[in-house]
């Protein structure tokens, strides 16, 4: 059996009871980063052996672990932080488990996508998932001219150091639409911070955002100006 195993996305206490008890009794974890899974792992007291799935071997490592699966062992994939094979390549070992017939099942926790929606506010009736935008500019603004008409809510993962010039392009290309920006969510320094586009953008510009973010980007004006 894969399970595919949510974790935290920064608050320790969001672990789930039969995350603790999957990792605590499958054979191997497959992680992202070892070390980085390994101060989780200690903070529950699990002593099941780790090995890196992400790294640049991919391929060989997708051979042994579907070895393993095949042999009868069970195996855990988890990432770094939330639910695996979102926005990470852990999708290609659940299909190639699925290819082999293998049994898969997933022990649900967090997703930065959804915690970022679930405290918006904005319409979650329709949503779409856009992952990370092209890190140049170019590629930015073709993407999101391709996103001009979408209606549904718009989620994207930004890292911080991008967040002032993405917010730029999003105002440019948008028509400074209504954005949401969720950062550090779940952890100590968890702001959450709405507005215009540009206004948002503004108050990053003036306190440089450290840590994660999630964006939000709402083409709905109707719904946030009601007077
Ligand atoms: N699989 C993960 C999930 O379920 O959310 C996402 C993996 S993706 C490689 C990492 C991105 O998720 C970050 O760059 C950031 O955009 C977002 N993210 C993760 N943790 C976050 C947090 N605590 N607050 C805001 N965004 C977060």
């Amino acid at each position: 059996m894969l399970y595919i195993v949510s974790t935290p996305i920064g608050n320790l206490k969001d672990m789930t009871f039969r995350a603790v008890e999957v990792l605590k009794s499958v054979d191997l974890i497959a992680s992202e980063d070892t070390r980085h899974t390994g101060i989780l792992l200690k903070h529950f007291g699990i002593q099941t052996p780790q090995t890196s799935y992400f790294e640049h071997s991919r391929n060989n490592k997708e051979e042994y672990l579907i070895g393993l699966l095949k042999e009868g062992k069970s195996v855990a994939l988890v990432s770094d932080a939330g639910t695996p094979a979102i926005s990470d390549p852990g999708y290609r070992l659940v299909r190639a488990a699925r290819e082999q017939g293998i049994e898969v099942t997933a022990v649900p926790g967090a997703c930065a996508a959804v915690v970022a929606l679930s405290l918006s506010g904005f319409p979650t009736d329709r949503f779409v998932f856009e992952g990370f935008l092209p890190q140049k500019s170019s590629g930015r603004v073709r993407r999101l001219t391709e996103l001009k008409s979408e209606e549904r809510t718009i989620v994207l993962y930004e890292s911080p150091h991008r967040l002032v010039k993405a917010l730029g392009d999003i105002a440019e290309v948008l028509g400074n639409p209504h954005v949401m920006v969720g950062r550090e969510l779940t952890k100590k320094f968890e702001e959450v911070r709405q507005g215009d586009a540009r206004s948002v953008s503004e108050h990053f510009m003036s306190r440089k955002p450290k840590g994660e973010v999630v964006i939000l980007i709402s083409q709905r004006e109707e719904l946030f100006h009601q007077d």
